[in-house]
């Protein structure tokens, strides 16, 4: 029989308890700890490569420091550091040199902020914005009145360009800032460099999207289908 499929934003148990956790925790019958085996296998396999293994390795290191004041146990533990600073170091654990910065246009004053950033921490950084190489949305099969400048000229997105521009310049790392929904997997997709991500575009709440889901009982319960769970703000 099939496996259920792995659902853990589903999982009913606290943190703690779970089998993710340790060895004797619970686990819900659509339990991926518990039910997909041959997939945990194949990642540890992956892990033996090197250069992937240095990766993973560097990233929980990344990640144990970016916490303080662990020596006065868990529930004392405090995070102390923003992204782009966990960026910087991390690119400096895996000696990277040559960044890629791949941005939006509504990011612009940012980027120029964060490539200064990072040059002055010693990087080299190769930057590409999206609508580079003006290429006219119609050559996608986008209809003039589904523009945001109805009536006029408007260039593409163009992540394909922004990532083999990135592939061509041999970027180590590429940091990705504020592209559109869809365009941003294109980007993910045809990076040879492995890429994180500095920040997501929101345009409505400020690059924050989580803002939706801290309010979605309230101010954006009108997200939800479920009518029960509207309270009012
Ligand atoms: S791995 Fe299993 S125990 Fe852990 S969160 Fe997912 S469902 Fe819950």
């Amino acid at each position: 029989m099939k496996n259920e499929a792995p659902g853990c934003a589903r999982c009913p148990f606290a943190t703690q308890e779970r089998v993710c956790q340790k060895e004797e925790g619970q686990a819900p019958s659509f339990c991926p700890t518990a039910t997909k085996e041959e997939a945990i296998e194949k990642a540890l396999a992956e892990l033996k490569k090197p250069e992937i293994l240095e990766f993973a390795k560097q990233a929980s290191i990344q990640e144990g420091e970016g916490y303080g004041d662990k020596e006065l146990g868990f529930a004392q533990v405090k995070p102390i550091k923003p992204r782009v600073m966990e960026i910087i170091e991390f690119a400096h654990k895996m000696k990277y040199q040559r960044l890629g910065l791949i941005f939006c246009i509504g990011l612009r004053k940012e980027a120029k902020v964060v490539e200064k950033l990072f040059a002055s921490h010693g990087f080299e950084v190769v930057s590409a914005l999206c609508k580079l190489g003006r290429t006219p949305k119609e050559t996608i099969g986008v209809r003039d009145d589904q523009k945001i400048r109805i009536g006029h000229s408007e260039s593409m997105c163009n992540p394909i360009a922004q990532a083999f521009i990135m592939n061509d310049e041999n970027t180590e790392f590429n940091i990705v800032m504020g592209l559109c929904v869809g365009h941003d997997s294109l980007f993910l997709k045809y990076s040879k460099a492995l890429c994180t991500v500095l920040a997501v575009k929101d345009r409505l709440l400020g690059h924050n999207p989580l803002a939706a889901i801290y309010t979605i009982e309230s101010y954006y319960r009108s997200l939800q289908s479920s009518a029960s769970s509207r309270t009012g703000p």
